[in-house]
């Protein structure tokens, strides 16, 4: 059978085999959906110049799901055997219902359930909240170690102290293994990669090293401001002599590695740009107003919380799913002369 969707923005939806009655998330690739990323909010306390402009318009807070919208998606997706989830943002820890919000996901009965922060905000008593409440693992977003440079990145008034120590609180509450994500801007904090890496072993963290991409709302994105994964990690060597643990599971998109004298800690390379992973790409992403974006580059976006909010069925919001994952691409094109950087930024999606 196949079915046409309603309420959908972006086109004519796609034409797709299964209508939503199938027990997983298919794309017209043949790749299944395993991981959700659930952005909670498109606000921010930071102005990552790599992401959002100052001026960044946010979304109103009418527009944005609520819990309980938020908490029926994921079942939805549960019933399609997504059992991974990723809470992001914006920053998530703006949420005014959160432990209450990863109790009612973590309730939905999930193999894994973490969250991405910018790590100003959460205090050991929060973390400990969390985790009480269903929260497994935690990843940081920390691009250099230096104060002034700090300041100008996030255009904000938290210090790298603050958040190492809530790294280092994570550690210790137990929501491990905790990652830590460097965006590697060239020119910018290209020079610290060494020492950022020395940080996996000072609080045995997992060191992510992610290329640049095109969603900064700025859109200042060069290729020349992209540091490849391989120089990242030719520079990582000649200090640290790493070996390969290849992809913790086919779909994970870092590259990892251990030190090869078995020092504490992890470092990962998340090659986007250079050497995109599209085509074992896992993910479905759900903004914080209810639209799949099947891509973090897709153009096309399909609405939900107007289904959500029409009082329709489940089953017709997962045949909008199914449908939806059906349209993702086979990949980006970032590297081609067609490519044109989406209109939603990184922290509208939710990375
Ligand atoms: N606010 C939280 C944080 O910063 O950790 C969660 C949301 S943020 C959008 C998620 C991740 O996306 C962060 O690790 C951030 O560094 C990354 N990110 C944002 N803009 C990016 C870009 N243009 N290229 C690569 N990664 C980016
Ligand atoms: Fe905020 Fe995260 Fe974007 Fe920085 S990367 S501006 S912390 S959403």
């Amino acid at each position: 059978m196949s079915i046409r969707l309603p309420i959908l923005s972006g086109g004519s939806p796609p034409e797709h085999p299964n209508g939503g009655g199938g027990d997983r998330l298919v794309d017209s690739y043949g790749r299944t959906i395993r991981d959700l990323r659930l952005s909670l909010t498109d606000r921010c306390n930071f102005r990552c110049t790599y992401c959002m402009e100052p001026d960044v318009r946010f979304k109103r807070k009418v527009d944005l799901l609520t819990d309980t919208e938020f908490v029926r998606l994921v079942h939805i997706c549960a019933g399609f055997g997504i059992r991974r989830v990723r809470l992001t943002g914006g920053e998530p820890t703006l949420h005014p219902t959160l432990p209450e919000l990863i109790a009612d996901i973590s309730a939905v009965g999930l193999d894994d359930l973490s969250m991405t922060t910018n790590g100003s905000r959460a205090t050991p008593e929060d973390m400990r909240t969390w985790k009480a409440a269903g929260l497994r693992r935690l990843t940081f977003s920390l691009d250099t170690l230096r104060e002034d440079r700090f300041a100008s990145i996030t255009r904000s008034k938290t210090s790298v102290a603050t958040v190492l120590r809530a790294i280092g609180d994570a550690v210790a509450s137990g929501l491990t293994p905790v990652k830590v994500n460097v965006v590697v801007v060239r020119g910018f904090n290209d020079d610290e990669i060494e020492d950022l890496a020395a940080m996996a072993r000072d609080f045995d963290v997992d060191m992510r090293f992610i290329e640049y991409m095109p969603l900064d709302s700025g859109h200042q994105w060069e290729m020349n401001k992209v540091v490849p994964a391989g120089e990242i990690l030719e520079r990582i060597e000649r200090r640290f002599p790493l070996t390969s643990r290849g992809r913790e599971r086919m779909e994970t998109p870092a590259a990892s590695f251990v030190f090869a004298d078995d020092g504490p800690g992890r470092i990962g390379v998340i090659a986007s740009v250079t050497r995109p992973f599209c085509g074992a790409c896992s993910r479905l992403r759900i903004t914080a107003d209810g639209k799949v974006v099947p891509c973090l580059f897709s153009h096309d976006e399909w609405d939900l919380r107007g289904l959500l909010r029409g009082g329709v069925d489940d089953d017709q919001i997962a045949v909008a799913l199914a449908g939806a994952v059906w349209s993702k691409t086979a990949g980006h094109r970032i590297r081609h002369d067609d490519f044109r950087q989406p209109d939603r930024p990184m922290s509208a999606i939710g990375g």
